[in-house]
């Protein structure tokens, strides 16, 4: 689904990507961590062109990302991504925000849009809200919308930058819950996030990042019980 293949990127001087490869298979989970500042903003970018890479090949689904003439528009459509800043529109109530770019970009009727909007609301929990405005919901409640506003377009895989990192402690389990279960369902995952119960629980592999290289890429349980290099190790420490 997602093949990243030898991205190198700099900005000016300064290597930010080195020599990065790896992919994720349909329905794989994959965890990004590491230290802040090595680079897994910046990768989980590349994959939906948020960010060109000055080496290497990014393919998504058969479409080559990196390619010069590529649609990333199209693109963008087809993979989700969420932040740790909820980024909802600020002057349009929930389901506004839902429906947008499903009526814009995917030309759904005002009604289809609606329906499917309202069934993503109840996925989230968040069924009683459509008619409020981001600033009268929590954080979480908006990181949920946020994800389900996501969902809306039917994305072929999502990705997640810490997601729940600008939350309050007690708002980090209720959008971690909606997030498992769509693991759970399926769906293909690219998340970089320190919450490692979240990784141990839904992860098939994590990636662990430093100064811009991927340094393990290894199936969970083996990440967490043996970590091969002394920088994971020293990772681990600090933040389990
Ligand atoms: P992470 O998400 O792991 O914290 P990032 O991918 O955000 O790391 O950033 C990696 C490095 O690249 C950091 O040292 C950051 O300061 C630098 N960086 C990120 N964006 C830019 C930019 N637009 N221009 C210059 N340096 C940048
Ligand atoms: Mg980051």
């Amino acid at each position: 689904m997602i093949s990243i293949d030898k991205i190198s990127k700099w900005y000016g001087d300064f290597k930010v990507l080195s020599d990065c490869t790896t992919s994720v298979t349909k329905g794989e989970v994959v965890v990004v961590c590491g230290p802040s500042g090595s680079g897994k903003s910046t990768l989980i970018k590349c994959v939906n062109g948020l960010e060109p890479v000055q080496e290497g090949r990014v393919v998504v689904d058969g479409d080559e990302v990196t390619a010069k003439k590529a649609n990333l528009t199209a693109l963008r459509s087809r993979i989700g991504m969420v932040f740790q800043h909820f980024e909802l529109y600020p002057h349009m109530s929930v389901l506004e925000n839902l429906c947008l770019a499903q009526e814009k970009v995917l030309k759904r009727s005002r009604a289809e849009a609606v329906a499917r909007s309202e069934k993503l609301l109840t996925r989230v929990g968040m069924e009683d809200h459509a008619s409020k405005y981001p600033s009268q919901l929590s954080g979480g409640q908006q990181q949920r919308i946020a994800i389900a506003r996501s969902l809306a377009m039917d994305p072929i895989a999502m990705l997640f930058d810490e997601p729940t990192s600008a939350l309050d402690p007690e708002m980090i389990k209720e959008v971690l819950d909606v997030m498992v279960e769509l693991a759970q369902e399926g769906m293909t995952m690219m998340v970089v996030t320190h919450e490692m119960g979240f990784a141990r629980k839904v992860a098939d592999r994590v990636i662990f990042m430093d100064e811009g290289a991927i340094i393990e890429d290894r199936p969970t349980t083996e990440f967490f019980d043996n970590p091969a290099s002394d920088r994971a190790k020293d990772f681990l420490s600090k933040i389990l």
